[in-house]
């Protein structure tokens, strides 16, 4: 399965903000944005030329970095948004947030998309009691995710919850026995990530 394999920091120093793609180290002064404010690159620290396309551009790759989907996936997201009925950026960013490796992470799960991703693959988590290996699943309202018994990734599952902030109101987590349930889709201003969807949508609908 096609992945981006590209160094994540240089990811969010592209962005020009953190897009929290590591996990635990994206909290320590280690992170390539503290530590280099700047753009990758010999022109890094040039000055940039700003234009409509380039900002619908930038923030279009922003939103694919930070729920690590590739071009043509993400332009497929695009177009079953846009045949949905209501705000299609709205429909957009609820198709992003559902997919199960972003819900693990928002669970707190999973301290990072990435880590989501290997722990679905490796087939550690169930859905309704049947094993789910799939990181682009869309969960739906009224279903369980739950850890497999006795996997070895219990562990690693358990140091991520220690990571983790407030879970939105859409989900509801139980880090104890390590179970969830998707409650209802999320709502645009329950969506945190740092993504003007409008823009994308202006730059698809050229
Ligand atoms: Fe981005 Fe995290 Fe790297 Fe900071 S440490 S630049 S937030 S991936």
């Amino acid at each position: 399965m096609a992945r981006d394999t590209s160094p994540q920091c240089k990811q969010c120093r592209r962005e020009g903000q953190k897009l929290f793609l590591k996990g635990e180290r994206c909290l320590t002064d280690k992170c390539g944005v503290e530590r280099r404010a700047y753009p990758p690159g010999e022109h890094g620290r040039g000055r940039q030329k700003q234009s409509e396309y380039r900002l619908q551009l930038r923030e279009k790759q922003k939103a694919r970095r930070y729920y690590g989907v590739l071009e043509k996936q993400f332009h497929g997201y695009y177009e079953k948004a846009s045949r949905q009925p209501g705000i299609t950026g709205e429909n957009l960013l609820a198709l992003l947030e559902c997919r199960f490796d972003n819900v693990l992470v928002r669970l707190g799960f999973a301290a990072s998309r990435r880590q989501a991703r290997q722990l679905i693959l490796h087939g550690h988590w169930t859905i309704n009691g049947k094993r789910v290996n799939i990181p682009s699943y869309q969960v739906r309202p009224g279903e369980i995710i739950a850890i497999k018994a006795e996997t070895p990734a219990t562990q690693v599952v358990r140091d991520a919850t220690e990571l983790t902030g407030q879970i939105p109101a859409w989900l509801q987590a139980d880090h104890e026995s390590l179970t969830a349930k998707v409650l209802r889709r999320p709502e645009r201003r329950e969506v945190a990530a740092p993504v003007q969807e409008q823009l994308i949508v202006e730059l698809y609908s050229k």
